[in-house]
């Protein structure tokens, strides 16, 4: 089945595909994986975690399969949630060190947010948009406002957004796809964006293809937790209290044809490791119904919200966070790994290097908030909750740079068609080099002559020389090494 989609992806991969195919053979399950039928059996999850005893034996037995590009299954999954020994801990943080070193390089993709309207008919007790939350001030952008946040956006470098809605009658699939044109048609000195990116409530069929017709990239819908009763006590009304019609909804989007969808938990509903598990569970169901898993898995950490006091009992320390992290690029090691500006600069430096391929920079959650000025931004509403890493877009681009790593702007593979990229990266020998690499640097080179400062400009400039350098196919250093110039001569969006 998976070698269907892949052959679908790309057919001029096909031949090295074959030869990197997962050797995954899932469990079974309680719940068989039917495409829109719910397939998670909290006691099963349950029973795999609290059946299922670590070793460090274990933990390199199993840290060695995903090293070699093998996916795990459940019950190995759950061998390293149940790793508590710190030479268990250390040995599964190198182990995905090394897996994202080895499989996606030193790049890291930048995106941004941007809340289009606040409006919300559902009651998640944690959202600051919640319709009970009456401090909120309710607020939807007009299209003159979406121009100028994304004007400003571009002006600061974006390429890549994501467009985030409340659930609301507003804010319809018709709706949705109208920002979504505007966003593409905004268009400021060399600014453009390059890919829309969705996270927006739940569609049927129908309103899926709608804005899948807009040309969005990823379609993202949280589970938040994956446990139903839990997920009870937290969705206290709107449509979004019905557990099942969220958990099958991006069976809906794929059977619509959007085959790039985004999963994702908020940790600190529910116990991290069960729902670590059914993350993965919920991998597996796309996998089997679809030939494809999802495009990116997120992990958002409950932050401070209006009036909402979470369960002391589910907030997931730091050291649990980045062993979590660890876990699923081990666990899943084709998907992209998003990590927002919820958590500090500090710690999102430290848990990038444990498999992490998207972040956000600049980010400002407040509605109008990026083309205003900072004292104006002050007045403006509440966002959703609390931002923790402030920094520029300027000054993350800096501190990657610092890092050696390639702060990538790259949209190349959804916009040849692509889609299923990361599943390339990991498999096809060479993609990384022949592709992502040299569209990072473009990209990068195309930031630095925009809108990078001098102190930024210098540094990238030298990481891009020693790519250059490192680069080992000589055509395609030639090639490059041209690109390059034409991008300083002024061409843009030369993609590889
Ligand atoms: N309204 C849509 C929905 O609920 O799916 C999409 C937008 S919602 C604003 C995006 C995500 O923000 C939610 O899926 C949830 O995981 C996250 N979120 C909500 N409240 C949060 C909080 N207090 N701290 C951190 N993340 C939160
Ligand atoms: Fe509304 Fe989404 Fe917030 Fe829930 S998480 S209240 S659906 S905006």
């Amino acid at each position: 089945m998976i070698i269907l989609k892949i052959l679908r992806i790309n057919q001029l991969e096909k031949e090295s595909l074959k030869n990197n195919l997962m050797k995954f053979s899932p469990q079974k399950y309680s719940l068989p994986d039917l495409s829109m039928q719910p397939f998670i059996d909290a006691n099963e999850i349950w029973d795999i975690l609290k059946n299922t005893t670590s070793s460090k034996t274990a933990v390199d037995k199993i840290i060695a399969k995903s090293l070699s590009k093998q996916r795990l299954n459940l019950t190995e999954v759950a061998v390293l949630i149940n790793a508590t020994d710190t030479a268990s801990i250390q040995a599964i943080k190198e182990g995905a060190k090394t897996l994202k070193k080895n499989v996606y390089g030193n790049r890291i993709v930048l995106f941004a947010p941007l809340y289009i309207g606040n409006k919300c008919q559902n009651n998640c007790s944690y959202c600051g948009f919640r319709t009970s939350n009456k401090d909120a001030v309710r607020k939807t952008l007009d299209d003159q406002e979406i121009i100028n946040e994304i004007e400003a956006l571009e002006d600061n470098g974006q390429k890549r957004l994501v467009l985030v809605y409340g659930e609301h009658q507003d804010y319809s699939p018709e709706y949705i796809a109208n920002t979504v044109k505007l966003a593409y048609g905004v268009k400021k000195g060399n600014g453009e964006i390059r890919r829309v990116n969705i996270n927006a409530a739940p569609m049927d069929i129908e309103g899926f293809k709608i804005v899948k017709e807009a040309g969005i990239g990823t379609f993202q819908i949280f589970q938040e937790t994956y446990h139903p009763e839990a997920y009870a006590n937290y969705h206290l009304g709107g449509k979004k209290a019905n557990f099942e019609n969220r958990l099958t909804s991006l069976d809906r989007a794929q059977e619509a044809g959007i085959d790039d969808v985004g999963i994702g938990v908020l940790f600190g509903l529910y116990d991290w490791r069960y729902e670590v598990l059914a993350l993965v569970r919920h991998t597996n169901h796309l996998e089997a119904c679809y030939n494809v898993g999802p495009h990116t898995i997120s992990f958002p950490r409950i932050k401070e919200a209006s009036g909402f006091v979470a369960n002391p009992n589910y907030l997931v320390s730091d050291n649990d966070f980045t062993k979590l992290i660890a876990i699923l690029r081990l666990a899943v090691p084709y998907t992209g790994m998003i990590l927002t500006a919820r958590e500090p600069a500090k710690l999102r430096d430290e848990i990038i290097q444990y498999g992490v391929s998207q972040i956000d920079g600049g980010t400002k959650i407040e509605l109008g908030a990026y083309s205003k000025t900072l004292n104006e931004t002050q007045n403006l509403n509440k966002g959703q909750f609390k931002v923790n890493d402030e920094r520029s877009l300027n000054e993350i681009v800096n501190e990657l740079l610092d890092k050696e790593m390639i702060p990538s702007f790259c949209t190349a593979c959804y916009r040849l068609g692509r889609t299923g990229e990361h599943f390339m990266e990991f498999s096809v020998p060479g993609f990384i080099k022949k592709c992502c690499t040299p569209n990072a640097t473009l990209t990068l080179a195309e930031y630095l002559i925009d809108y990078a400062d001098e102190s930024t400009a210098e540094k990238g400039w030298k990481l891009i020389q020693k790519t250059v350098d490192e680069t080992e196919n000589k055509k395609l250093k030639k090639s490059l090494k041209e690109r390059i110039e034409r991008v300083k001569a002024g061409e843009r969006d030369l993609i590889y």
